[in-house]
């Protein structure tokens, strides 16, 4: 159904309002909760990246049906705020890419661009099942830095989630999505065992596990467009608007609505 591939939907900011520097990369509450809605209905099942990755070693281990990721970067505030209790709600996995020294506390460089997570949200993230990943220490691009200085980024942000959670991260996000091999050999001699780019395509085992492509969702990705995202179409290869599509719409409204009537029966 997936046209080959996985969709990997990379967000940022779940907030009301978007800041003015994280404006289209910010999805307001409702959108995120809808969105969920539509995985729900269409049957997907959110993996963290690391149980992706997991499958793909091991391929006697087949994925579930309509497997996708949730995927969010730099570590928002309004992850735990927003998201995470729809997340529990559906019992969604997901992962939370950090660039710890964005976060609230100790290790604070001072460079996130909104109301950032505090280690204690952090840490209550994990426990409700959402994986921790890198994302650099003070989120540069990666491919523009010295040896030293690339392998101090990586190796830092290592160090800050393993001290903060007690178990290493083992999944990375390349901050900008950028990379190049150099930076995909640090990722991987620092212990990380996958990594995720941005690329908007779906990601494929063949892409090897350094440069996994993800989908970013907007604050403008309306909800069909979600859906097609979801169902794997309309990225990468092209796929006409063909009657499967119009049939997937049809069943997700069906959903909605038996949804809602059962919501209106309760109450
Ligand atoms: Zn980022």
């Amino acid at each position: 159904m997936n046209a080959g591939g996985i969709p990997i939907f990379m967000y940022h900011s779940i907030a009301p309002l978007p800041n003015e520097a994280t404006h289209e990369l910010s999805v307001s509450p409702a959108a995120f909760a809808e969105q969920m809605e539509v995985l729900r209905c269409l049957g997907c099942t959110p993996l963290t990246t690391a149980r992706l990755a997991w499958h793909w070693r091991n391929p006697d281990r087949p994925l579930p049906t309509r497997p996708v990721l949730i995927t969010f970067d730099d570590g928002y505030e309004g992850v735990h705020r927003y998201a995470l209790p729809v997340l529990g709600k559906h019992e969604f996995a997901s992962t939370l890419f950090l660039a710890t020294g964005w976060l609230r506390g100790k290790y604070d460089t001072g460079g996130g661009l909104d109301t950032m997570l505090g280690w204690d949200q952090v840490r209550e993230l994990a426990e409700a099942g959402t994986e921790i990943g890198g994302h650099s220490h003070t989120h540069p691009q990666l491919d523009q830095l010295s040896d030293d200085a690339l392998w101090f980024e990586v190796v830092r942000c290592k160090e800050i989630v393993t001290n903060e959670l007690g178990t290493p991260p083992e999944s990375f996000a390349y901050p900008y999505g950028y990379s190049s091999r150099r930076v995909r050999r640090a990722v991987r001699g620092a212990g990380f065992r996958q990594s995720l780019a941005v690329g908007n395509g779906l990601a494929c085992r063949r892409q090897g596990p350094y440069a996994l492509r993800r989908v970013t969702v907007r604050r403008s990705t309306g909800p069909e467009e979600f859906e097609r995202l979801a169902e794997g179409r309309g990225l990468g290869r092209a796929f006409a608007r063909d009657r499967v599509l119009t049939k997937g719409y049809a069943m997700v409204r069906r959903c909605r609505q038996a949804r809602r009537k059962a919501a209106r029966t309760r109450v």
